[in-house]
């Protein structure tokens, strides 16, 4: 009998000898051939685990305990006979030394994820299966390993992750699901044996099984399978199997299983070596029907992918590592609906996600399987919206073809041409339009106006002592600055700040200090200082008619000018206004500076086509289009921090030394902790995961500040009293903690989280109070909030006047909530209420499919759309030579006339933003 799993761990770990064929034996005069795989699939035999009664099938042992203490099982968890079978067999049939079986897929992925520790780097395909995806981004947040996410169809581009010392792990899933990518693993074992010799190399082999592709013969050291799918066959258990050679990486993975205690059970590990006794034979009716099938849609005009045809990319590679084709291919019909009405006509094909099972199934996985993923990921990684997926069973594949035809005819795609006597694809009204909108959108300039907004920031913990190194938490504010990029066709650029002084200026574009620019090129970053030479120009040369008094605004325009000139490229010098509006206190301690950092940003990027917005489908129905966080999460990550270091920039300039938190807020939204480097410990910003949006009222009490001297003072005070000022920085190092440790946390009850931050920012306040930076107002804001209404409320940002926030618990009544406004109001004060942690920054779709016709508000004033100034061409003159839709209003006169406190709503309604 083998070992328990527990014996293993504690080093008596055996290879399975594999114990198929028998020795020669001498008496035969034809020596034994090794066993074919279907041979060794039926024959399930471990000569170190005979039966006592010589039972055919290997029996179900189901039992926790064994009693005795000298045996060789104990405790299921750690070994059980059913399982150890199984293991053998899966070992047997997969070139593997080692077998583990655990409850599901999953669970042998988060098994191995295991092996990694902290700061550990993975290296993983940018196309997995989206359970492990959602795993990878769980170890990222809670374990602190650095995943990279890599197109693994092309060995090369791995090279510049391979970090000696630092990649533990690099994860591969070949051929992908759906669309059939095949990535080379014996290449990139190689490469990563060669560069990062301690990286294990670990393959999701669950498409192929181990008959049709054994990654360990390819070089891989772990390999995993969903068992649930063509290991087991019918669909009726779920389990997963790990295999691996290396005895070091067995015993670990022995020692985990055991203490997590997600091993198979003995009634399925018995279903799973019965359905494995047959996998050659499923698999082989599987694949030929599928290459049938393959062969079919491709002859009939469908883009097919499956690597069983000829012009498959990936089919040179696929058959260097693998023994066949699989039973699992994908089509593409040229419309979503068409594909719809395929998939609900099948009969035989049942409608299902999964696949491996001996029945065929059909699906679309854009709104099934892969609906999680959002659609501009889904757009980013190239899964078309009408992909059909097709998992073949061992049904007839004449009647898989004829259910297949029916559906295609009844839904449209193909018809009977007479001439011919067979069917042929329907060239589709449909699908050849969207094809050619398709055209026209790739075709055309980019579009007439670029409409963008960034979101404000609160600091919720942490102000003042995050100068000294604490952790400051900060969070995005739903109130935002709105900038619209407008073009010009004479000659000029302008920018027109309506909440900095109203300031409305513009220049010839050819009369700007040209010659004093050097510009940075696409791809290439604006180095650490700012660009001196081309700072003095602009003073000197183009802000000279902007009056001193409006400093801040001169600032402003020097942003959008710095900006516009060190990003133009090849003498292309578009012409535009910059209209902006803000719906956030301007100066308040909120953000607002970052906010139109990020603003200026994503528009002159955008206007100079340095960065491009991914294609997203139309929504399926114009009523869609007004749910805002539809297009969320739409813009790419690395368009994000793109835009984020050119914010940063603008930051610089208009602050000298930003620390980056504003202006990441303003570009990524939700929240994120930050603590200044140069304090001995861990520095720089990390996203708070899982944040979850909540309600304040920001309440700015109009009382200007200072925020250079606040912040002195609060240095002097920690240099004449250090152990008083040290102590606090301690508490709020702890506040920081605490309150980042709850918002991140999934498990805490809304009701707990919001008790909890309400008691941290009580803290936090009283220690602020005693490091000198209230205010008499702020205090009065406190005190109003929480007499009679028990509401907590803690200054934000530098104090001495500025802006004190409120937390409003979710069941907080909208009359007591209107009577404190109100009450507040009276005093003086300006009272906001806002949600925090929404998303960052957006951009309204250029695309004419994802925008509403109509523009104007709902309730325009008379004379709407009449605005002075100032009197640039309207976008529409330019439209027709530009080929854009002119359908759509210019948004240019309802942008300037909105009245300020509709704005977000009229902004919301124009049509699909695409956020951060
Ligand atoms: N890997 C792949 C490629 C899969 O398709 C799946 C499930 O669909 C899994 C892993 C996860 O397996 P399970 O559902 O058994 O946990």
């Amino acid at each position: 009998m083998a070992p328990s799993i527990d014996s293993r761990a504690a080093g008596k770990l055996p290879v399975h000898d594999l114990p198929t064929p028998e020795p020669e034996s001498p008496r035969h005069l034809r020596p034994r051939k090794p066993y074919r795989f279907s041979t060794l699939c039926a024959t399930v035999e471990n000569p170190d685990m005979k039966d006592q009664y010589g039972s055919s099938s290997v029996p179900i042992y189901q039992t926790a305990t064994f009693k005795g203490v000298a045996g060789e099982y104990d405790y299921s968890r750690s070994g059980n006979p059913t399982r150890s079978h199984l293991q053998h067999h899966i070992a047997k049939i997969s070139s593997a030394a080692h077998a583990f079986t655990v409850s599901s897929g999953m669970a042998a992925c988060d098994s191995i994820l295991r092996l990694l520790k902290p700061g550990d780097e993975v290296i993983a395909g940018d196309d997995l299966y989206g359970g492990t995806n959602r795993l990878l981004t769980y170890i990222r947040t809670h374990v602190g390993v650095v995943v990279h996410h890599v197109d693994t169809t092309k060995p090369e581009l791995l090279h510049e992750f391979l970090h000696p010392g630092k990649t533990a792990m690099v994860l591969l899933e070949t051929p992908t699901n759906p669309l059939l990518k095949i990535v080379d693993i014996a290449t990139i074992s190689k490469d990563v044996k060669e560069r990062v010799p301690d990286a294990i190399v670990v393959v999701d082999n669950t498409m192929m099984s181990p008959y049709l592709q054994r990654p360990l013969e390819h070089g891989a050291d772990i390999v995993y399978d969903s068992a649930t799918k063509y290991l087991s066959g019918h669909h009726d258990l779920m389990a997963g199997a790990i295999t691996c050679n290396r005895d070091d990486i067995a015993q670990k993975l022995a020692h985990i299983v055991n203490s997590v205690g997600n091993a198979l059970t003995p009634i399925d590990s018995f279903l799973l070596l019965r359905g494995i006794k047959t996998l050659a034979l499923r698999m082989d009716r599987q694949q030929q029907s599928s290459q049938l099938v393959a062969e079919y849609l491709h002859d009939l005009g469908f883009v097919v992918h499956y690597p069983g045809l000829p012009d498959h990319p990936g089919a040179g590679v696929h058959q260097r590592i693998a023994d066949g084709n699989g039973a699992v291919l994908s089509f593409e019909t040229g419309n979503k609906e068409l594909s719809e009405k395929i998939v609900g006509s099948t009969r035989l094909w049942g409608i299902s996600v999964s696949f491996g099972c001996v029945n065929s199934l059909i699906s679309m996985p854009c709104v099934m399987s892969h609906a999680s993923i959002d659609p501009a990921t889904r757009a980013a990684r190239g899964l078309p919206e009408d992909l059909i997926r097709l998992c073949v069973g061992i049904e007839d594949s004449h009647d898989l073809l004829d259910d297949l035809e029916r559906a295609l005819i009844d839904a449209g795609a193909i018809a009977l041409d007479p001439s011919q006597n067979k069917y042929v694809r329907v060239p589709d009204d449909s699908a050849l339009t969207l094809a050619v909108q398709k055209l026209r959108l790739e075709g055309r300039s980019q579009p007439s106006e670029w409409f963008v907004s960034a979101p404000g920031k609160v600091i919720l913990f942490g102000e003042h002592a995050v100068v000294h190194g604490v952790t400051a938490v900060a969070a995005s504010v739903d109130l935002r600055c709105y900038g619209l990029a407008t073009p010009r066709n004479d000659g000029k650029i302008s920018v027109h700040l309506h909440d900095i002084g109203n300031l409305y200026h513009e220049w010839d574009v050819d009369s700007l200090p040209w010659d004093a620019v050097t510009p940075i090129g696409v791809g290439q970053v604006h180095p650490d200082e700012l660009d001196q030479k081309l700072l003095n120009a602009l003073t000197q040369r183009a802000l000279g008619g902007i009056d001193d008094e409006q400093k801040a605004a001169k600032v402003s325009a020097m942003v959008f000018l710095y900006l516009y000139m060190i990003l133009s490229r090849d003498e292309d010098r578009p012409t535009l206004n910059f209209s902006t509006r803000s719906t956030l206190p301007v100066s308040a301690g909120l953000g607002s500076s970052a906010s139109y950092s990020a603003c200026i940003a994503t528009a002159t990027l955008l206007v100079h086509k340095r960065i491009t917005l991914p294609k997203l489908p139309a929504p399926a129905s114009v009523d869609h289009i007004h749910i805002s966080h539809q297009g969320r999460r739409a813009i790419p990550p690395a368009t994000a921090e793109e835009i984020n270091r050119w914010a940063f920039v603008a930051e610089k300039i208009l602050h000298g030394n930003p620390s980056g938190v504003d202006n990441s807020v303003a570009v990524f939204g939700g929240a994120l902790a930050y603590t200044r480097a140069g304090f001995g410990k861990k520095s720089g910003m990390e996203s708070i995961q899982g944040f979850k949006s909540l309600k304040f009222l920001l309440t700015n009490s109009k009382v200007p500040r200072d925020t250079k001297k606040l912040v002195a003072g609060v240095g002097e005070k920690k240099a004449n009293e250090p152990d008083l000022v040290n102590g606090i920085l301690e508490s709020i190092q702890s506040i920081s903690d605490e309150a980042r440790r709850a918002l991140a946390d999934p498990e805490l009850s809304r009701d707990s989280l919001l008790t909890a931050l309400s008691a941290l920012m009580d803290e936090n306040h009283r220690h602020l109070v005693t490091l000198g930076v209230s205010h008499a107002a702020l205090e009065t804001i406190r005190e109003r909030t929480k007499n009679p209404y028990s509401l907590t409320t803690k200054l934000t940002g530098a104090g001495g006047g500025g802006c004190a926030v409120t937390l409003v618990p979710d069941d907080f009544k909208d009359e007591q909530l209107q009577d404190l406004i109100d009450g507040l109001i009276r005093e003086g004060f300006q009272p906001y209420l806002t949600s925090v942690g929404g998303s960052g920054l957006g951009i309204l779709s250029p695309y004419a499919e994802h925008r509403n016709r109509r523009s104007r508000p709902e309730h325009a004033p008379e004379g709407f759309g009449q605005v002075t100034p100032p009197d640039t061409p309207l976008p529409r003159e330019s439209s027709s030579e530009e080929g854009n839709d002119g359908d759509l209003d210019p948004l240019r006169a309802p942008f300037v006339s909105a009245d300020l406190a509709e704005l977000p709503e009229w902004a919301t309604g124009l049509g699909r933003w695409l956020y951060v």
